[in-house]
């Protein structure tokens, strides 16, 4: 996809082996890899004797029973959701009833905006509609451990719950799927908006750490000069499709066609969803025209 982006498609960690990645942090690695879930989901365990888990991942036993042994003779005091997607907060429940420890995230799934009659099953397909925090968290909220803080930075967009944690007194974020060192953030409407997750990245942008830990991939090492290319690449994204506007009206299929040079073809579906959300933002703002309301089969246009 783009080459402006310093991606890293490198991770060398096997699947159920825990690591201490950065003093204080160890992650695991779930064996759920996709085009979508790169090697796979990572879950994190913040500090030692009473922990915290962040994102247990998808309902896998093997990864569930991995995650237990590594806390072995320690305390679970926080389990911690970065957003609800399948592969990342439904293993929640196994660890709850294992150890006891409550929910933390900024609550159950919902859609960016109303859905349109055929978006049901599109938003079924990722999201764990199942889970409900035990408590609920808005931005800026302290969930504090024994030894340990996680300050909460609200970052909607990618979901419209989603959440990144900056480990207090480091310069260690937790960015979950909003910021990945391997690819770029899937905003897939309705589940995803563009605006929202443009100015969650300003949010981060704003911010000083440097080190982020993703949801996939590896460790992001000069985090601020990354999302700085983040938000560039997406409003390069904006400038390639006023481009093929400027040559005349397009559907999405034909802006996808334009826009993504050599995309695994698996992933159409998602470079579809992810030209919609930018046109919901275009149209938005008057850069583009359509009629009704922006949709997947809708035609677009530069305004008269
Ligand atoms: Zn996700």
């Amino acid at each position: 996809m783009s080459e402006d982006i310093p991606f890293n498609r490198v991770l060398n960690l096997s699947p159920g082996v825990v690591e201490e990645v950065v003093p204080g942090v160890r992650r695991i690695l779930v064996d759920n890899p996709s085009p979508f879930t790169f090697k796979g989901t990572l879950s994190y365990i913040i500090g030692r004797g009473k922990v915290a888990i962040i994102d247990p991942g998808p309902v896998d036993e093997r990864h569930t029973a991995a995650l237990l042994d590594a806390v072995r003779g320690e305390t679970v005091t926080h389990i911690v959701i970065t957003h609800t997607h399948r592969d990342h907060s439904p293993g929640a429940a196994a660890v709850k009833a294992a150890t006891g420890a409550p929910t933390y995230g900024e609550g159950p799934h919902r859609p960016a905006r109303p859905l349109f009659i055929d978006e049901t099953k599109r938003l079924d397909a990722g999201g764990d509609t199942d889970f409900v925090p035990d408590h609920r968290i808005a931005h800026g909220d302290v969930i504090a451990g024994d030894g340990w803080a996680l300050e909460a930075i609200a970052t909607p967009g990618h979901t419209a719950n989603h959440m990144a944690f900056a480990l207090k007194g480091t310069d260690v974020l937790f960015s979950g799927d909003h910021v990945m060192g391997w690819s770029t953030s899937i905003v897939a409407p309705p589940d995803g908006a563009m605006s929202d997750y443009m100015a969650s990245l300003h949010r981060l942008a704003a911010r000083p750490e440097k080190v982020y830990l993703a949801g996939h991939g590896d460790v992001i090492r000069d985090a601020p000069d990354f999302v700085a290319r983040y938000i560039a690449h997406r409003r390069g994204r904006e400038t390639s499709i006023l481009h093929r506007l400027g040559k005349g009206e397009a559907d999405i299929p034909s802006l996808v066609r334009a826009i993504y040079i050599g995309l695994d073809p698996r992933l159409t579906g998602a470079a579809s969803l992810s030209t919609l959300a930018h046109l919901e933002d275009l149209v938005a703002r008057g850069l583009v025209a359509t009629d009704g309301v922006p949709s997947i089969s809708g035609r677009y246009r530069l305004p008269p």
